[in-house]
């Protein structure tokens, strides 16, 4: 059996940020970006070269009308300054980021503000740079160290998580706040990727067989590997990979298993239907 076991393909937010590279394709002679659009280097490439878009570099020629697209995990202020009079900008980042820099932007002196997330992500870095009274918790580190030497006590916390980090990572961070102080915003992830979490959940609580779980996305994605990690801890029986091609994928042992299938949410649901058609036919 070869079944697709939850919702696939891009979320809102990466949807958006592909709608806004084709619009400044088409609204400018030459798309430039700084970073990855999305986490899926494959999907990526193939839509940058699509829409004629390349990285801006120090040597890069800026023509008459050409455009900077910010990627959907977020922008630095900076870049903003340093490239709004030179290029025509575009935002493809996702609308709860967006949300939530507004929100930063009014920040209030009563609060003290603390940034829970993988610290080597680019949302991450953007929140930290563009908001430099963000206390920065990595869900890399050990949580109870760092806290400790925050010394953060007695206050008045505003909690914000980077939107694709694990729920337990965030419940775990927020009960040692709560300790000691009050927390008095809490933001939340993303629902779009937390949703796909409990789906594959309420699925594999139900399967007794010896079966695979294939994440189809990049190894980059923040999201495939929460995915990942939350399968590999609550069902150790269960094989999991996280894999961006049939090519890959024929490498592992998949012959007389059920394979159950899903995918990052930088992932699209075409590639998803195509390597569900090349498992079935590679098994017939
Ligand atoms: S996973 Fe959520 S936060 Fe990230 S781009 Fe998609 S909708 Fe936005």
């Amino acid at each position: 059996m070869v079944k697709i076991i939850c919702e696939t393909g891009y979320c809102s937010g990466v949807n958006k940020a592909i709608n806004k590279l084709s619009k400044a394709a088409k609204e400018s002679n030459k798309v430039f970006l700084l970073h990855p659009l999305l986490h899926n280097i494959d999907e990526n490439d193939k839509l940058m070269k699509e829409n004629n878009a390349s990285y801006l570099e120090d040597s890069s020629d800026y023509e008459d009308n050409s455009s900077l697209l910010f990627s959907a995990h977020g922008y630095r202020f900076s870049d903003y300054e340093k490239y709004k009079d030179k290029l025509k900008l575009f935002y493809g980042t996702c609308p709860i980021i967006l949300a939530r820099y507004k929100l930063l932007e009014k920040n209030n002196n009563d609060y003290y503000y603390i940034f829970l997330g993988k610290g080597n992500h680019e949302e991450t870095m953007c929140f930290i740079d563009n908001f430099p009274f963000l206390h920065l918790i990595d869900t890399n580190l050990d949580l109870n160290e760092q806290i400790k030497k925050l010394k953060v006590k007695n206050k008045k916390i505003f909690f914000i998580p980077q939107t694709t980090i694990s729920n337990l990572k965030k419940e775990e961070c927020l009960s040692i706040l709560e300790k000691d102080n009050d927390v008095i915003k809490k933001l939340d992830i993303c629902l779009s990727y937390y949703n796909r979490i409990k789906e594959i959940d309420t699925f594999l609580s139900k399967v007794n067989k010896v079966s695979i779980l294939l994440i189809i996305g990049d190894k980059l994605s923040s999201n495939a590997n929460e995915i990942f990690n939350f399968v590999k801890n609550k069902y150790p029986d269960i094989e999991v990979y996280i894999e961006n091609s049939f090519e890959r994928i024929k490498e592992i042992d998949i012959k007389n298993k059920d394979i159950f299938l899903t995918s990052a949410t930088s992932t699209s649901k075409e590639n998803v239907l195509l390597i569900k058609k090349q498992i079935e036919n590679y098994l017939l």
